[in-house]
């Protein structure tokens, strides 16, 4: 069975996540362990916890992820680099209470633009990034997933080089990438014809490594393909292109992970039944 699902509302409680998942349609989730533009952990009561746990069983909600906080930047080595690892610390440990399997992760932003030819290694901030991401990791249950989402923009993680030198430099099983389409389209790559994501996936393999690819965000884009922009829109009313998805959907080594969506929603309202039915007339 195909994982086609969406990030939803966790307002009012996380079992209302597995409620309006399970009512538009999907069957895989990402959520918010807590409120996305702030810096306070969650902090579930078990009762909470049960009544997720017994709930996702009865939906058949499987695989789970968390979304961290949009204010995360693992490149500061002052005041928010320590904020960012101590609510990543939080939700990590928190994740294998819910059975949720780990975090999807924006890293950050260096607030500067690095010179194209800028080895890794020798960039300080990326000392500091591989030293913030290796602390949360070793101070975090082995269950839980650090995954790396591409960016869309000029920050960390906009090439493949930068995901591959992070992955490669720390060596670690519980390091993952979740590649968004809004954000790979939005970087220039063209995914439309089934030999182009041949090429992609197989490029991936040897800068990244295919096993460490954990799940794909679904999204369309308001922008044209290497805009730089990241600005999502609903399912067949973007520049992406439905062929993009249909690719993905009917590739040996992408058919079978989780399709999340996070999509505006036809009412403005964040994905919906719609955009879920919409993405499943794609699979071929
Ligand atoms: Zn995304």
């Amino acid at each position: 069975m195909r994982k086609i699902g969406a990030h939803v509302s966790a307002a009012g409680g996380y079992t209302n996540a597995l409620t309006k998942i399970s009512e538009i349609g999907g069957n895989c989730l990402q959520l918010f362990a807590s409120p996305p533009r702030n810096w306070s952990s969650a902090t579930p009561g078990s009762g909470q916890i049960n009544e997720f746990n017994k709930l996702k069983e009865v939906l058949k909600i499987d695989p789970i992820y968390f979304h961290a906080t949009y204010l995360i930047n693992l490149s500061d080595n002052e005041r928010i680099g320590e904020f960012s690892k101590k609510i990543l610390i939080d939700e990590l440990n928190l994740a294998p209470k819910l059975g949720v399997l780990g975090s999807v992760v924006h890293l950050g932003s260096f607030k500067e633009k690095l010179p194209d030819d800028v080895v890794f290694k020798e960039h300080p901030k990326h000392t500091t990034l591989l030293k913030n991401i290796e602390e949360v990791l070793k101070k975090t249950p082995k269950e839980s997933l650090f995954i790396i989402e591409n960016a869309g923009t000029h920050k960390i993680g906009a090439s493949l080089a930068e995901i591959g030198f992070i992955i490669k430099s720390l060596r670690d099983k519980r390091l993952k990438v979740c590649l968004d389409t809004c954000h790979l389209h939005a970087t220039g790559f063209d995914l439309t014809t089934e030999k182009y994501l041949d090429e992609f996936l197989a490029t991936f393999d040897e800068i990244v490594g295919i096993e460490n690819l954990e799940l794909f965000h679904a999204n369309e884009s308001r922008d044209e393909r290497g805009s730089f922009r990241d600005r999502h829109e609903n399912i067949m009313d973007g520049k992406v292109g439905s062929a993009v998805f249909q690719n993905l959907l009917s590739h040996k080594s992408a058919r079978d992970k989780a399709f999340i969506l996070e999509v505006p929603g036809v009412d403005k309202k964040g994905p919906d039944a719609e955009n879920i039915k919409r993405f499943k007339t794609l699979v071929v």
